[in-house]
């Protein structure tokens, strides 16, 4: 009966839904924590959080509230008027990363990075500046400017022509970037840990020679958080844990717990850039994602979720490096905090369905990263179940493989 929902929103899917994805072989149902529930009614823990996306896990009561409450009030009146959430989530999000400087709310995590472009792209124009250094193997989005940013050319290929003013750097290379920059840069753009590129953090070098380059050159130092953001790597922020500070940044995915929202922002400095008209969209900021968004910020704090990502990140990544020992085909684990990926010699994906089969879900990250993204709510026993799948999972590959060790 079940598996018959399964097989029947599949088929719905498949001749109705761009296949952009391939069909997904789960349907859930139900989330609570760091569980999901499939339409067998399966119990799986999740260590993907929908892709960096509820950091507080699933239907977290806190932001469940928020949202109820704010369904029934009001949800969107659009930005030609005010709602009684928004300026204060602006403040709080200042308060906690510039101390001072401006917020600008958008929907997502590309048109968040859209926003730092303009940013940048204004900013620089001003003195005939307008080209962007961007990372190798980087990720930034999917619309056409974020792509043109995106240091990976599988993402563009069909879609040319490439939008212009974008320039390249080896990630984790100054000398790289010290290249890149000419007369016409305005501002460099990185992730601080590389997501979709393969779980890759940035050299404490490399970022603080980074911030000194850019004062010398005055060029922007912009930070993508939209993946390694939101506490995600112990630290609101990731650019916080290697002590320096940027001029803007972005952030979406966790940001509201899986209410659509993005967010940039700007220092003081940069805070006259954008004047009225210059900028804009419909949706964001709106009452109902800017109150789901104030809870998960509340949340973090309230129960120190910066530390217990911090605790969890090192007791897991422990643990993970201990199984790591006992398999040849396991090169590497690396990330920071609660963004952590185990490096392997064969391609992720297909250790991906072992997992989900013995009820894990993690992701893939570049092509050999098994990325766990868990929500930073995860427990100790949550760690030790994962890693236990995990060993389960690694010993029937290998099983599987022949005599790999
Ligand atoms: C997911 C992601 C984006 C794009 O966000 P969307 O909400 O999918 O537009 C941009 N940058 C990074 C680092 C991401 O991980």
């Amino acid at each position: 009966m079940k598996q018959d929902t399964t097989k029947q929103l599949q088929k719905l899917y498949e001749q109705n839904v761009m296949n952009t994805y391939g069909t997904p072989s789960i349907v859930f149902v139900r989330g609570g924590g760091v569980n999901l529930y499939d339409a067998n009614r399966r119990k799986y823990l999740d260590f993907s959080s929908g892709i960096s996306v509820c950091g507080l896990g699933h239907c977290h009561p806190a932001v469940t509230e928020a949202i109820c409450r704010q369904a029934q009030t009001l949800v969107h009146v659009s930005n030609l008027f005010l709602n009684e959430n928004m300026p204060r989530l602006a403040e709080l999000i200042v308060k906690k990363t510039f101390g001072k400087g401006r917020v600008f709310f958008c929907n997502s995590g590309a048109e968040a990075n859209e926003g730092l472009i303009k940013l940048a792209r204004k900013w620089g124009n001003a003195t005939g500046r307008n080209e962007i250094v961007a990372m190798e193997n980087s990720f930034h989005g999917r619309t056409l400017a974020t792509l043109a940013a995106t240091g990976r050319s599988k993402y563009r290929e069909g879609f040319n022509p490439d939008m212009p003013g974008f320039k390249f750097a080896k990630f984790n290379d100054l000398k790289s970037v010290k290249k890149a920059i000419g007369p016409k840069t305005c501002a460099v753009i990185l992730e601080a840990v590389q997501g979709e590129g393969g779980i890759l953090p940035a050299d404490e070098d490399f970022v603080k020679g980074l911030e000194k380059l850019c004062r010398e050159k005055d060029v922007l130092l912009m930070f993508d958080e939209v993946q390694c953001g939101m506490g995600r790597t112990g630290t609101l922020c990731a650019w916080q844990g290697y002590g320096v500070k940027p001029d803007a940044f972005s952030f979406a995915k966790a940001i509201a717990n899986g209410i659509p929202m993005g967010a940039f922002v700007c220092n003081e400095r940069l805070a006259g850039v954008l004047t009225p008209g210059t900028h804009g969209n419909t949706f964001g900021g709106n009452a109902l994602a800017t109150a789901a968004s104030l809870a998960v910020f509340e949340t973090i704090y309230q129960d120190k979720l910066l530390d217990n990502a911090r605790e969890m990140g090192a007791y897991l990544r422990g643990k993970l490096e201990k199984l790591a020992e006992k398999y040849d085909f396991v090169k590497e684990v690396r990330g920071r905090g609660l963004m952590l990926g185990v490096v392997l010699d064969f391609p992720a994906k297909d250790i991906l369905p072992i997992l989900r089969e013995k009820g894990l879900v993690a992701l893939s990250a570049g092509e050999v990263v098994l990325r766990l993204l868990p929500p930073l709510i995860v427990k100790r026993e949550d760690c030790d179940k994962a890693v236990r799948i995990i060993g389960a999972a690694f010993k029937e590959y290998s099983a599987s493989k022949g005599d790999r060790k």
